[in-house]
């Protein structure tokens, strides 16, 4: 005889109960903290997105991001470097912004064969360009090509949590095959972003994120 069959209704009901009763929060929790990796990808200004994509032309969210109102478009561009080396298929991610910014991992620095800066986005004064390529047209870029500083997004509550603020610095221990400290994550505090580390191919491949047993921030 099982022990489902040999229980009474009343009493399998009680233990659900008392069961679902432990497990109801008593008070708000901490967010579970979000590593993602940020793979290869492109920000574009809205006259960008008509030259590449045509007249008119609009990005078309593909799948939401972690951040509300962020989105991977359905759209890529290749990415061409100072030597005609070339990444064929860039994601853009939307929203457009008001400057068009390339985001890489040194790796694909390597392969396109430029030196990349580390920057926070949005810095990109002084930065390499390059040659963006999509189905209707060709933007040279100036500038904007960098390799986006490691950072850690939070509302203003998970900064008091913390104890830190907007532009200070923490560390990010991951635990895994490969166990690592990442140091002097950026931290973006403003009022409305869930709390989400972003790293790039390069920095998640060398932790072994996807196997990472435990990731925890550490204020320096
Ligand atoms: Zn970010």
């Amino acid at each position: 005889m099982s022990i489902a069959s040999s229980l009474d209704r009343a009493t399998i009901e009680r233990i659900v109960r008392e069961i679902v009763y432990k497990q109801a929060p008593t008070a708000p929790k901490a967010p579970e903290l979000v590593v993602s990796v940020s793979a290869r990808h492109v920000h574009l200004t809205d006259e960008d997105v008509e030259i590449l994509f045509g007249r008119g032309a609009v990005l078309n969210p593909e799948k939401p991001l972690y951040q509300d109102g962020f989105y991977a478009a359905a759209e890529t561009v290749m990415v061409v470097g100072p030597r005609k080396r070339m990444l064929p298929t860039v994601r853009v991610l939307g929203p457009t912004r008001p400057f068009s910014q390339v985001e890489l991992a040194f790796t694909d620095g390597i392969s396109l064969g430029i030196d990349l800066p580390v920057r926070p986005s949005g810095k990109i004064d002084d930065t390499p360009g390059c040659v963006l390529v999509g189905p209707k047209g060709v933007v040279e870029l100036k500038q904007g090509v960098i390799r986006a500083e490691r950072h850690v997004h939070m509302n203003q509550a998970d900064a008091a949590r913390y104890g830190v603020k907007n532009g200070d610095r923490m560390a990010l221990r991951i635990k895994s095959s490969c166990s690592t400290t990442f140091e002097d994550l950026l931290v973006r505090a403003d009022a409305t972003s869930k709390l989400e580390v972003h790293i790039d191919t390069d920095e998640g491949n060398a932790v072994d994120l996807d196997h990472a047993t435990k990731v925890e921030l550490i204020r320096q």
